[in-house]
């Protein structure tokens, strides 16, 4: 398999027609390896935030031996690629046949839930199995993350009680709490308020946890969201781990997303049409830029022209527009690139390891994104920013 050394080789052999995701391999095992060595727990990598083989074969290869699924599609992709791997199914709602298969077919034993219908589904659907994992997902209030995902799920502090001890009277085997401050979350202290609030559901219901799954959330860096060194989040979570007073065989979990994968990948596009400050690329918001969209996230981005030569001009604010028909299909950013930017040019867009690729849809018939593996440094690195991981030793 060809690796490519520079994006600009990649354009100079194969000049591409579709939207390429550049990989970097050696970006998701750092930020494994970090995650394994800084992070006191089990690690649960979230296949939703970006779930090509190539990041489960990588992640498996670093260490990871545990994975995050929410359907049943993630199960079966988890389970092909690596046969051995715990798997926690960690949506809090989900179909009867999605829980009897994953059970009995593919020896899911963890299960998430945030009501007592979905604890009685669960029990219904396993047949009262009597070796279930059950993890409680509690609400929060989302403070502090750029993507909160705190309407959706989780049970609230008035109910939680009465749904912790129903669980804990329900499972033979492990209950856990678990709750998700939301995505790209900038405050560490958020985990450390998420789990005091644990605490007190778990005494007011008067059981103890004996799994505390912290989620995701841990945040990456993008161009103007700059958030505290990932050692911070750690030290925080440790420490509020300790002020949980939880048992001794209390275990302690993590399922990151975004933080393992978003350095790894950029996606190369072409401008197919500029009309002044627009520029009519080939890939959009149906593919892989739906938080470019709906998040309105200025990724980062630099210009790759054809013929290898430099673009000149000062660089100046474009906006970008997708190839469907839909007018949302609109990027504002602004992205930063050199003035005489023009038709045929390609741009990188980085940091879309997660919640890119794993995205895009085929509307209008759009929507296809080849792969490369890439040589260089990812994309974040030329702001200075990045890798994270490596640049964020923890304190003692
Ligand atoms: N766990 C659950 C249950 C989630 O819903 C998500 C993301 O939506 C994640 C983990 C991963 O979150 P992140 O990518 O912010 O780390």
């Amino acid at each position: 398999m060809e690796i490519f050394p520079t994006a600009l080789d990649l354009v100079r052999k194969q000049s591409p027609e579709r939207p390429v995701a550049m990989v970097r391999r050696a970006a998701v095992s750092v930020a494994a390896q970090w995650f394994q060595a800084n992070f006191k727990g089990d690690v649960f990598y979230a296949v939703k935030a970006n779930p090509s083989t190539w990041v489960i074969e990588t992640l498996r290869d670093a260490g990871i031996s545990s994975f995050d699924v929410a359907s049943l599609g993630e199960v079966e992709l988890v389970r092909s690629l690596a046969p051995e791997a715990r798997l926690a199914f960690m949506h809090p709602v989900k179909s009867r046949s999605a829980i009897t298969r994953a059970y009995f077919d593919y020896g899911v034993r963890t299960f998430s839930l945030d009501t007592h219908d979905e604890l009685r589904k669960i029990l219904d659907a396993t047949g009262n199995a009597k070796d279930l994992n059950l993890i409680v997902r509690l609400a929060t209030s989302g403070e502090g993350s750029n993507l909160p995902l705190t309407n959706k799920f989780g049970a609230q502090a008035h109910e939680a009680p009465a749904l912790l001890l129903a669980t804990r009277q329900a499972t033979q085997d492990l209950m856990g709490i678990s709750f998700h401050v939301g995505s790209q979350c900038m405050r560490p202290t958020a985990y450390a308020a998420a789990m005091s609030a644990a605490s007190r559901s778990l005494v007011r219901a008067g059981v103890f946890a004996d799994i505390v799954d912290v989620g995701g959330g841990f945040p990456s860096v993008y161009p103007g969201m700059v958030p505290p060194a990932l050692a911070e989040y750690m030290d925080v979570i440790d420490r509020a781990f300790e002020d949980m007073k939880v048992h001794e065989t209390t275990e302690l979990w993590a399922e990151p997303g975004r933080s393992l994968v978003a350095e790894s990948t950029s996606v190369l596009t072409r401008v197919e049409l500029r009309k002044g400050d627009a520029l009519y690329l080939n890939d959009g918001s149906y593919g892989t830029l739906f938080d470019a969209t709906h998040a309105k996230w200025p990724f980062p981005v630099k210009l790759v022209r054809a013929d290898g030569t430099d673009a000149e001009g000062e660089l100046r604010p474009f906006r970008f527009y997708g190839p469907t028909c839909d007018s949302i299909d609109h990027m504002p950013g602004p992205f930063w690139l050199p003035a005489d930017v023009r038709e045929g040019d390609y741009i990188e867009i980085g940091m879309l390891g997660a919640y890119g690729v794993a995205m895009a849809t085929g509307f209008n018939g759009y929507g296809q994104t080849d792969t490369v593996f890439m040589d260089d440094a990812p994309m974040a690195s030329l702001f200075g920013l990045g890798p994270r991981h490596i640049s964020t030793p923890r304190s003692a």
